[in-house]
């Protein structure tokens, strides 16, 4: 009998998860777990070691880190108060929190070189559009304390790498180097003055950028500015001469490697740090939002932040928009999660007493790496039975008030319906071998 006093459930409003943060459910895990396998043995091939930093950080890492005049800083942050006097940001991405720990634990002190790598979720409050989340998850590698342009490159063919090995086809390399503090001041005088004709039909966020961070306005998404961006001069002739080695040390190394890219002059950065090469892999079957990885170098980053001057680059590939590319590519043509997982053995309990029996005996063949379950909702044998034929089980272990009484068990094979009396003891074996070889 149920107790009077029991209270009615209260009557939520429907709770769905936070605009812009997706679920991932059971049966899309399958190629989640794919992509991040592929990715930590690629990215370990090449000795990267993971890091995990935390989801939120003192918002000056960001503020500092990212320079403020991007979109990111101005608008997408998930800025707190703490209640303890700081500010602290949800991280909009996690280079900086890498660095942050490089700088923190003086990881440059054991060795300089570090070749580091993540895998998490980032949190932008971006305007709700196809392809963006709020809540999304990057995986990413950065190798720290090096100038070396051919670190750049091995960082492009870790990614390439990656979307090689998940058989993704169609993606493409797009190249281009911005410079660095040296080479960018008069490409940015000569820009302004260009864009200035063009002032009129510029977007509104483009004319602001003008007077903040002119690169960026190559970078605009908007038709318009496009048309416009496309008329100005490429930076190629403004590059200082370390700049211009660099730069082609890295094309000739991409070349050797047989890794192919194209140029893209008007290839911008939408965080503030980077230097000299910058690059992004596009699936263009993707749309409007096609990049699926981005990087570059950030030499000045570190020093930013407290550390010594520390050349670096690396990359952050975007979970949800290499799902949506992995599952273009491979439509129906790889197994995807059959839903439930599968099941080596299924315990059926007869009568009473026999569930606990159950689940005595599941406890102990998990222990010894066999895959089991039972039925936790007290439905009938049959009921039982449909469900060990729904997991596909290859075994099934009866118990009834029988076995129970003499302490044993009955295995079932069921592909040729063969059955067993066994103890307790025999179970883990016989479950294993060929039912052939029973006797
Ligand atoms: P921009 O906004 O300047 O075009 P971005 O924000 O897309 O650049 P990064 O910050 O370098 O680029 O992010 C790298 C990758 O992470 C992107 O190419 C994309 O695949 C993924 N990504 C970034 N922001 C989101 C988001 N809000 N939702 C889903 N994926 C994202
Ligand atoms: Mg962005």
């Amino acid at each position: 009998m149920g107790d009077v006093n029991e209270e009615k459930p209260k009557k939520y409003p429907n709770l769905r998860a936070p605009r812009g943060m997706e679920d991932v459910l059971p049966h899309q895990w399958h190629l989640w777990r794919r992509l991040e396998e592929v990715a930590r043995e690629i990215f370990e091939l090449s000795g990267y070691h993971e890091v995990r930093t935390p989801v939120f950080e003192d918002t000056r890492l960001f503020v500092r880190g990212i320079g403020d005049t991007t979109d990111i800083v101005e608008k997408e942050m998930y800025t707190f108060a703490d209640g303890e006097g700081s500010s602290i940001t949800l991280r909009p991405e996690n280079t900086a929190g890498v660095m942050r720990a490089y700088v923190e634990y003086e990881l440059y002190k054991t060795q300089k070189f570090q070749k580091l790598y993540y895998i998490g979720a980032q949190f932008r409050k971006e305007r709700p559009q196809a392809g963006r989340l709020r809540q999304f998850h990057q995986m990413g590698i950065e190798a720290v304390g090096s100038m070396d342009p051919l670190a750049d490159v091995e960082t492009i063919s870790v990614a390439t790498q990656v979307y090689d090995r998940l058989c993704l086809a169609d993606y493409d390399v797009k190249l281009n180097t911005i410079g660095c503090e040296e080479c960018r001041p008069p490409y940015r005088k000569v820009l302004k003055d260009k864009l200035a004709r063009y002032k009129k039909d510029l977007c509104k966020l483009c004319l602001a950028r003008i007077g903040r961070n002119v690169f960026r306005v190559l970078d605009c998404k908007e038709d318009g500015c496009r048309e416009i961006a496309r008329k100005m001069p490429a930076i190629y002739d403004y590059l200082c001469k370390g700049c211009k080695d660099h730069f082609e040390v890295v094309k000739e190394a991409l070349s050797d490697i047989n890794i192919h890219y194209d140029l893209d002059p008007f290839l911008a950065r939408g965080l503030d740090y980077y230097t000299k090469t910058v690059y992004e892999i596009i699936l263009p079957s993707l749309g409007a939002r096609s990049a699926i990885c981005a990087g570059g170098r950030y030499d000045n980053l570190i020093s930013e932040i407290g550390g010594p001057p520390t050349g670096a680059v690396g990359f952050a590939m975007g979970m949800e928009s290499s799902m949506l590319a992995l599952e273009r590519a491979y439509q129906d043509k790889v197994p995807v999660d059959e839903g439930e997982p599968l099941t080596q053995v299924y315990l059926v309990s007869i009568g009473e007493n026999t569930h606990r029996e159950c689940f005595k005996i599941a406890q102990r063949l998990r222990a010894q790496g066999i895959s089991c379950d039972l039925d936790y909702e007290d439905r009938s044998p049959k009921a039982q039975m449909r469900t060990a034929n729904k997991r596909r089980a290859r075994r099934v272990i009866v118990i009834g008030p029988d076995e129970l009484a003499q302490g044993q068990v009955k295995l079932k094979d069921m592909e040729t319906g063969k059955e067993k009396l066994l103890t307790e003891d025999q179970i883990a074996v016989y479950s294993q071998v060929d039912a052939a070889n029973w006797d």
